[in-house]
């Protein structure tokens, strides 16, 4: 008797969780109140059609349960709520499930990704999120490895390598699922690697196909016919050796009519064109919107927004499909604001484009020619021989921080910035394997200023931050509210004419989409990133967001309003909620710095050595946020804080378990004295100049400076 009872449990927990199948992905409107796909349906808008909180009640929003995820590095993910779970991923690739209700943990993964790997993530140890499909989620670790996860305890059901663990490969980006292929990408642009973008079967995670962005060795096949269209776009015999990059790191679309699947691809490794592929070519696919088959990875179309790019203008950037009436006819689109500048509209059947206009400020182009598809570049664009300040940066005009679509309002909301940077060329470059950037720039006299007011001021000035209300079809900003710091959250907005984002200065705020007015905003204790999504449960309507301050900014700055290194926190808010969160954000105490040490020379030698190796983590010029250590801070909580010391952990990895790894293959012992004799002089000004405050005449010095008074008129 005991069989047809354990039967009988089956079936009650089948009716309880039905498998997530086409069907349900294809119709997600059918089940308003979850959440089962990254960016809410394929078409990825990212609008709730729930309608309980209104611009008339959204004052009552407060918090009703959050979940402490133990980290104070980036949160970027969006989770999925499936069956009254709510199924989340924090930094180091970890996976949480919650009751969506009371918030009450029912399973967590941990990947145990080694902290090692850690180098090799340009952009912090984050994740961005879980896919369903049957009975199982679906988890990319930062160290390449796809997980198959029984949804209801958590169990590994499969795993699969995604990468050759030689190379610099992480994942950070939410696999999607079709018809049952399971579609994941990976990074690793900055340090040098061959991008490619792989289905893996669902059930068993067998490779299906893989589609690679860029050419490797000539003197191997080519992989596809779109490998030997694309090598003729690149020169040189550099490029491959490095990798080319071309990762498809973050964005996915899929048309179920057209049945196409669309990946966004990433910037070149090395960054420098001039560098990279000295002999010119567009260099495919690179910075492009790639159209494939989902079911064979088939090469259907492409778009590329910036041919040869030379600035990390990656095409990665949050793509959203949508039904648009364009000179009075319905033309199915897809709408992408990637780093570069511009907001695309393309027609989602053929790659043509349709309209391009700039959403920030760009100076490396004036105008995409509509007859050609191509952009008209200026003379900014070219970085070869002069140092040039070009607008955006390379966190460009928009980065991976999704926006949404209100189809009521017709509007896009971009989480947009105005970036500035600095773009040269390394005459003598030299390819650097293992966790070292390659971009093909050169780090001399680029350095930031050691004086956090300074830096502060300077950040403030050229990196500013503000939510844009776009419309596709005119081309044209509505609206825009801006913002304290330049990084913030992505975007949510529902059916009920309202639009949720966090902000990078720790707040989550509620607006009018048709207008832009702020309705409602609650502190969130800590910089937010990720985008909120919105779920209804027993006739109750829910907004969840993950806060936890992050991202690749965040480790080089400390931006204005941050307050990194806080509790990273999923928070639940509804109507009526009454939960208050813990204070817990402590004092900055500077540290008395060591004794004073080395000669001027060195010190100079070790402020270019220190930001070309160490401020991509530590923060340029020595100023972070705080979310790795401050290594100013030396004297404080690193034992002994001697020039030995110091050299076992930067040499001989000391601290690997921790993550910070060995530099040994790049730097010598005199090369680690000299960063040493750096930090501490550094660490003595800030010491010295932390009653100081900032003179408006020594930025504007600064700025002219570093990039010269030609180029002045660009700031
Ligand atoms: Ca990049």
């Amino acid at each position: 008797m005991r069989f047809p009872a354990l039967l009988l449990l089956l079936v009650a927990s089948f009716a309880a969780h039905p498998s997530v199948d086409h069907e349900q992905l294809v119709n997600v409107d059918n089940t308003p109140g979850s959440w089962l796909t990254h960016g809410r349906n394929y078409a990825e808008d990212r609008q709730s059609p729930l309608t309980q909180i209104t611009p008339d009640n959204v004052g009552e929003l407060g918090l009703t349960w959050y979940f402490d995820t133990g980290t104070g590095r980036g949160l970027e993910a969006s989770p999925l709520v499936i069956d009254g779970v709510i199924y989340s991923t924090g930094s180091w690739s970890r996976v949480f499930a919650n009751n969506a209700v009371s918030g009450e943990p029912i399973w967590q993964y941990d990947p145990q990704v080694p902290r090692a790997w850690g180098v090799n993530a340009c952009c912090d140890v984050v994740n961005r999120g879980v896919a369903a499909w049957g009975d199982n989620i679906y988890l990319g670790t930062l160290d390449g490895r796809l997980v198959a996860l029984n949804r209801r305890n958590g169990k590994v059901v499969w795993t699969s390598l995604t990468i050759d663990p030689a190379r610099p490969y992480t994942i950070t980006g939410a696999p999607r699922i079709i018809k049952g292929n399971v579609i994941i990408g990976n990074g690793g642009a900055e340090y040098g690697v061959r991008g490619y973008v792989s289905a893996y079967d669902a059930r068993d995670g067998a490779l299906r196909w893989r589609f690679y962005t860029v050419p490797g060795n000539p003197e191997n096949p080519f992989e596809s016919a779109a490998m030997e269209m694309a090598a003729k776009t690149w020169s040189g015999d550099l490029w491959w050796k490095v990798g080319g990059g071309g990762t498809v790191w973050d964005s996915m679309a899929y048309d179920v009519d057209l049945d196409l699947l669309y990946i966004g691809v990433g910037n070149g490794a090395p960054w420098n064109r001039h560098v990279r592929s000295p002999g010119g070519g567009d260099n495919l696919f690179l910075s492009s919107i790639v159209a494939l088959r989902p079911e064979t990875g088939e090469y259907v179309w492409h778009y590329q927004t910036t041919p040869g790019d030379s600035w990390d203008y990656t095409a990665t950037q949050h793509m959203i499909l949508a039904d648009l009436v364009i000179d009075g006819a319905l033309t199915k689109v897809l709408m992408q604001a990637p780093k570069n500048g511009f907001f695309y509209v393309l027609d989602r059947a053929s790659g043509k484009l349709i309209s391009a206009e700039k959403y920030a400020p760009a100076t490396w182009a004036s105008h995409v020619d509509l007859s050609t598809g191509r952009p008209v570049e200026t003379e900014n664009a070219d970085h070869s021989i002069e140092v040039r300040m070009t607008k955006p940066a390379a966190f460009g005009g928009h980065n991976w921080q999704p926006m949404a679509f209100n189809q009521t309002t017709g509007l896009v909301y971009i989480p947009a910035m105005e970036t500035a940077g600095r773009y040269s060329t390394d005459h003598d470059f030299t390819y650097q394997s293992g966790g070292h950037w390659n971009t093909g720039q050169s780090q001399e006299g680029g350095a930031f200023p050691a004086n956090r007011h300074l830096v502060n001021a300077v950040i403030k000035r050229l990196f500013k931050g503000h939510l844009l209300a776009w419309d596709p079809v005119k081309q044209t900003e509505v609206w825009r509210v801006a913002h304290e710091a330049m990084w913030n959250g992505g975007v949510l907005t529902t059916a009920a004419n309202l639009v949720f984002q966090g902000t990078g200065d720790g707040r989550l705020v509620a607006y009018r989409a048709d207008s832009g007015e702020q309705l409602w905003d609650t502190h969130t204790l800590t910089g937010v990133v990720a985008p909120p999504i919105s779920y209804q449960i027993n006739g109750e309507q829910y907004v969840a967001v993950m806060a936890g301050w992050g991202g690749a900014p965040t480790l080089l700055f400390d931006l204005p309003g941050s307050t990194a290194g806080a509790n990273g926190r999923l928070l639940v808010y509804k109507l009526g909620g009454e939960l208050k969160l813990p204070d817990t954000v402590e004092a900055n105490v500077i540290p008395t710095p060591p004794p004073r040490h080395g000669s001027e020379e060195s010190i100079a030698t070790g402020q270019v050595l220190y930001n070309t190796h160490c401020g991509r983590c530590h923060g340029i010029g020595l100023v972070g946020s705080g979310l790795l250590p401050d290594l100013r801070d030396m004297g404080h909580d690193m034992s002994g804080n001697t020039p030995e010391v110091f050299k076992a952990i930067v040499l001989q990895g000391a601290y690997r378990e921790m993550g910070m790894v060995s530099f040994a293959d790049v730097m010598s012992e005199a090369d680690a004295d000299a960063v040493y004799d750096y930090i501490v002089d550094a660490a003595h000004a800030r010491w010295e100049e932390q009653q100081s405050s900032p003179v408006w005449s020594e930025v504007e010095a600064w700025i002219m400076d570093w990039v010269g008074a030609l180029i002045a008129q660009f700031i």
